[in-house]
């Protein structure tokens, strides 16, 4: 038996307003179910960077990213020395790999020198994540800025596996190069309003990535008569105000009731 008569039962997404499965209402699901897990509004998939980038963001942010105290925690660092190698100064925990090692910090003044933000560590990870875009210099800033923690963040990875895996010395230089390059590419791939080549964003990224509102394209309307005897009634394009003047019109006499100054349309 139908539960509504005259309607064929469908399957719905009851999360979505019009029944269809989406991501974004997915999302939004998911964090109702997790409220006291909110993670920060910079970190939610907006696919402003490669998506292996922002799987990194999340897997950082649940402290998953397999650094060497992970390691020994699931005895599998047997033999392997605990020491961070960027700084080779201290104990390579999550937190020390990204924020406090004297090497990736440098990294993270650096890119936000760029637009002139100066600020100091935060206690956790998590609030540093958290906290990231309060410190955007402007709301013209944002993406760009957010993109920044990505390149930072990956970029410390990177450079953190090519020592270990490749031998490659951890030049800082060089990874703030990186860094650049990565905010500058992202932001003409996945940003918007970025007019300039990736050689002279590079020069000034601050006044490059800059986004721009794009004005929404308006398709013209085109007004067809009804061919026969047939009433072509018009009553919500010409609406205006609630309630305010409308109109109708037929496609005999091509006459409409609008208002007092314009009773006619063509
Ligand atoms: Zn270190």
């Amino acid at each position: 038996m139908p539960i509504r008569r005259w309607i064929d039962d469908t399957i719905a997404w009851t999360y979505g307003s019009k029944g269809e499965f989406s991501v974004s209402s997915f999302r939004k699901r998911l964090e109702n179910c997790s409220p006291n897990d909110q993670t920060g509004s910079v970190f939610q998939l907006k696919g402003w960077c490669p998506p292996k980038v922002e799987i990194f963001a999340w897997q950082l942010r649940k402290r998953s990213v397999l650094v060497r105290e992970v390691l020994c925690s699931f005895g599998m660092g047997q033999g392997l020395s605990k020491e961070c190698l960027l700084c080779l100064s201290g104990s390579e925990t999550i937190y020390h790999l990204f924020i406090h090692c004297p090497w990736s910090w440098q990294l993270w003044c650096t890119g936000m020198s760029w637009w002139e933000v100066l600020s100091c560590p935060n206690n956790t990870l998590k609030d540093w994540m958290d906290g990231w875009s309060g410190l955007s210099p402007s709301p013209r800033c944002a993406k760009a800025w957010c993109m920044l923690f990505f390149a930072v963040g990956w970029t410390i990875w990177e450079f953190r596996n090519n020592f270990i895996f490749k031998r490659q010395k951890s030049i800082l230089e060089q990874a703030a190069y990186m860094v650049k390059f990565r905010v500058v590419w992202w932001f003409k791939f996945y940003g918007s309003g970025a007019q300039h080549s990736v050689s002279n964003m590079m020069l000034n990224v601050k006044e490059s990535c800059i986004s721009i509102a794009i004005p929404r394209k308006l398709s013209p309307g085109v007004w067809i008569p009804h061919v026969g005897e047939k009433l072509k009634f018009n009553v919500d394009g010409s609406a205006r105000g609630k309630p305010g003047p409308a109109g109708y019109g037929n496609s005999q006499s091509l006459c409409a009731l609008r208002r007092e100054s314009s009773p006619y349309c063509p």
